[in-house]
């Protein structure tokens, strides 16, 4: 790809795409609007307001209580065989439950218990902060006798293997990774650095939060043992959906998460008084479904089912060299610099980019001078901005004005016009 791109060469690889009909099944209200903050909040899929008004109205309007037995009740099945065609998972081993913090704590509470011997959970750096803190949360919980260790970053961008290697030994008992890093979108070989902790004979616990829907995962193949996922990214669940959780099918009876609950038990409506958990995956979920929500995630997940996650992640890959593309011939003259590994090997969907002014950068793309496009990314502190490609509706026409704009505001200095301040939420 030349760094000679024009506007008119990126509305011709959008011409060309086959997967570009697909934007089209979301709501676009705001038309001009360039959005590359998919890696944070999917778009709205049409299908996601039928199917919600169709649940609310037709559902709790009309069927009340014999909607559990019309689907509800099954939601969490249901809906995670679908996922586990996304993650290459079999359909028995995937579940909707809860949040992807609380799942990540039930899961890695169960394989500690796994492994009484050992005292080792090894994270990294770059790891998204509530994983780390559930961790923390964790080791305290049981009494301090476990030792967490972060194996950091050398550039702050990737991980080496050698050092990940050097950290899990035979005290080791869990691993846990998010398969693509939130800030940088470094993104793990999950084959190898699964059999890497296997030989060590700890367990491995993925988070796919931001793999998901665009970058190949595949757990039954790799043996992975557990992972934990966001739905409201890449798999357009909308806010707040509940996440998803994967025991590979030979674990499920051997662990046991900690959150007793009646939806966990082996017959929640015998309403025994002692708990005696369900003999597969069905032992981890706890609580009753968030009905509503379940079925407002459906036809995001239909859709990425539908697209494919190969042709997704070869349309991201596309989208994310032509942005570096321009990033090189454009931004890094003006001070802007690449956050993200070169290798799109090494990287997930999105890339951040990382400048001083990042902050007042991101509030100008949000609320540009007249004639300007508004440009949706993210700000992430201190100093990076991601851009998130959703290759479900992202266009190369929007990677183009998002580079063009971020030249634009930090050529001018345009950012001046805003304050240094930041809100509780960035
Ligand atoms: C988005 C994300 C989460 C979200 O956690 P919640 O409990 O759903 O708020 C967790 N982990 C990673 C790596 C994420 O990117």
């Amino acid at each position: 790809m030349s760094a000679s791109c024009d506007l008119a060469e990126a509305r011709r690889l959008d011409a060309a795409d086959e997967l570009a009909p697909l934007r089209e099944r979301f709501v676009l209200d705001e038309r001009d609007v360039v959005y590359l903050a998919g890696n944070s909040l999917g778009r709205l899929p049409r299908a996601a307001v039928t199917a919600t008004e169709r649940a609310v109205r037709e559902g709790w309007g009309r069927r009340l209580i014999r909607g559990w037995n019309e689907g509800w009740i099954d939601a969490p099945r249901s809906l995670g065989e679908k996922i586990a065609g996304v993650v290459g998972a079999r359909a028995d081993e995937v579940l909707v439950a809860e949040t992807t913090s609380i799942d990540l704590f039930k899961l890695a509470a169960a394989a500690l218990a796994a492994r009484p011997g050992r005292r080792r959970i090894v994270t990294d750096a770059l790891n998204f902060p509530s994983d780390l803190y559930v961790l923390q949360g964790l080791v305290r919980l049981l009494g301090d006798r476990h030792e967490l260790v972060s194996v950091p970053s050398r550039d702050g961008v990737t991980i080496a293997e050698v050092d990940l290697a050097a950290a899990v030994d035979a005290t080791t008992a869990l691993v846990v990774l998010s398969h693509v890093s939130f800030i940088s979108a470094f993104l793990y070989d999950l084959a190898r650095v699964t059999e890497l902790v296997h030989h060590c004979g700890a367990l491995v616990l993925w988070d796919l939060s931001h793999s998901a829907g665009a970058v190949p995962v595949e757990l039954e193949s790799s043996g992975a043992d557990l992972a934990v996922g966001c739905t409201y990214k890449y798999l357009n669940g909308g806010p707040g959906a509940p996440a998803f959780l994967y025991v590979r099918r030979d674990l499920q009876r051997e662990l046991e998460q900690p959150l007793f609950g009646w939806l966990g038990h082996a017959e929640p409506f015998a309403f025994e008084a002692a708990y005696r958990p369900a003999p597969d995956l069905k032992r981890f979920c706890v609580s009753t479904p968030p009905v509503l929500s379940l079925l407002a995630m459906e036809p995001g997940v239909d859709l990425v089912l539908e697209a494919g996650v190969d042709r997704l992640r070869t349309k991201s890959v596309e989208q994310s060299e032509l942005l570096l593309t321009l990033a090189d011939a454009w931004l890094a003259p003006v001070g802007v610099e690449l956050a993200s590994p070169r290798d799109p090997e090494q990287r997930g969907s999105h890339v951040a980019l990382r400048h001083p002014e990042a902050w007042r950068i991101n509030r100008a793309l949000l609320e540009p001078t007249p004639g300007a496009p508004t440009v949706i990314a993210d700000f992430r502190a201190p100093d990076a901005i991601r851009l998130g490609i959703a290759p479900l509706y992202t266009t190369f026409q929007e990677v183009w004005l998002a580079a063009d704009r971020l030249r634009q505001v930090v050529a001018s200095r345009e950012y001046e016009r805003f304050s240094a301040e930041r809100p509780l939420v960035t």
